[in-house]
């Protein structure tokens, strides 16, 4: 069968043979529909984050599937059954983590990533995976399936910042996601629809006309360049905000949310950057940070949970969305347009098998 593969940081992906997987027990053969890019493909193929599997020198790429069940062995799942794969693995056996259904609070050294970090991803005609890994979602939802992984993302990070408020009355009205990425925008959406906030903004740095501002004020948020407008001057220019969600992975963004935050205030950072030294006045955001009573959560990764409430999430955002954030679905024949970048991109996706 053909899969797509990378060796990180050495050049693009390209199409290889690799032999059709067989299923061990407890697991289903899923043929593969759709796989999405994202931001993290990107870092991947870069040789920026994730690792190849050990005594390898390429790995599968992708980790936002979808795909219909091929051969349910002795699962519970069934033929043509559409189902999305959750990401973490154990790479030994099990641990604790996993045992408790909890693999996005794995520690590192104690998960692998399929497609990002030791593991073989989904970019393939069939992949193996164990049925408790295999979200089943509707028939109408399968060509939108290969965002299930990324909303799933934002519902554990947004589970984990409210749950950081849940010891008091925390009623927030308004809402700032730093990027206009796919992961930004997905997140937006919901911000806008599922979430509720009363006024939403999204930071980017592009000029208009662009693609992704369109869709900000579509979604009836206000577009802010972080060019004219730095993270820290939102307050004065705009308002503090209740929820910051930052999803560009430009490090200063971190620090700098405390400082967009409003009073009693939580933050919630997903972005993975590299390494970078720069000043910060600590003291300063520190004392800002505890006497306002303000909040900071890493999120990375997400459960089983999380897929379940992301295809519920999916199912409510508006069908115009769909049309403008998915700016290219590719057939194997013209796999590389899905990793081309550009302000005309937003999200894209490779199909493997068509959906009739
Ligand atoms: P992406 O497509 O690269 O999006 C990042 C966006 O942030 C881009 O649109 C970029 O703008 C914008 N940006 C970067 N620096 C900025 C700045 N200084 N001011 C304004 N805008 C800025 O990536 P993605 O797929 O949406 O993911 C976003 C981040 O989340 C990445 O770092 C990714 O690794 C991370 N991520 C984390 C998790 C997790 O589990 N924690 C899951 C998925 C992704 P331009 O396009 O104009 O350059
Ligand atoms: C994936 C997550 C993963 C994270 C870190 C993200 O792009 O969606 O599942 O945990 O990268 O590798
Ligand atoms: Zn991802």
């Amino acid at each position: 069968m053909k899969a797509i593969a990378v060796e990180p940081g050495a050049g693009e992906p390209t199409v290889v043979e690799r032999p059709l997987p067989e299923p061990s027990d407890g697991e289903a053969l899923v043929r593969t529909l759709r796989v999405g890019v994202d931001g993290t493909d990107h870092e991947v193929i870069a040789g920026h984050h994730g690792e190849v599997p050990p005594g390898e020198d390429r790995l599968v790429l992708g980790h936002e599937a979808v795909g219909v069940v091929e051969d349910p062995n002795g699962t519970d799942l069934e033929e043509g059954e559409y189902v999305v794969p959750t990401v973490r693995r154990p790479p030994n056996g099990t641990n604790e983590y996993f045992e408790r259904g909890e693999p996005d609070m794995a520690r590192e050294g104690e998960y692998l990533e399929r497609g990002i970090v030791g593991a073989h991803g989904f970019m393939a005609e069939y992949f193996t995976s164990p049925a408790e890994t295999l979200v089943p979602i509707p028939e109408r939802l399968a060509h939108l399936g290969f965002l299930v992984e990324p909303i799933s993302v934002s519902e554990k990070a947004v589970e984990h910042a409210v749950a950081s408020r849940s010891a008091f009355e925390w009623e927030p009205e308004t809402a700032l996601v730093l990027g206009n990425g796919s992961l930004g925008l997905l997140t937006l959406a919901m911000c806008e629809t599922t979430l509720g906030f009363d006024r939403t903004y999204c930071l980017g740095r592009r000029d208009r006309p662009d693609p992704t501002i369109d869709i900000v004020e579509k979604l009836g948020a206000t577009y802010v360049d972080s060019r004219e407008t730095p993270v820290p001057e939102i307050p004065d220019a705009y308002e503090s905000v209740d929820f910051v969600y930052e999803a560009t992975g430009y490090a200063k963004h971190a620090f700098e949310t405390i400082e967009a935050l409003a009073p009693n205030g939580v933050g919630a950072l997903l972005g993975v950057p590299e390494s970078w030294s720069f000043e910060i006045d600590g003291g300063r955001l520190h004392r800002e940070f505890v006497l306002q009573n303000k909040a900071l959560v890493g999120s990375v990764n997400s459960h089983r949970g999380h897929f379940e409430a992301a295809t519920d999430t999916l199912e409510g955002l508006p069908d115009w969305l769909f049309d403008d954030l998915v700016t290219g679905v590719y057939g194997l024949d013209e796999y590389e347009r899905a990793f081309e970048t550009g302000d005309d991109v937003v999200k894209t996706a490779v199909e493997f098998s068509s959906l009739e």
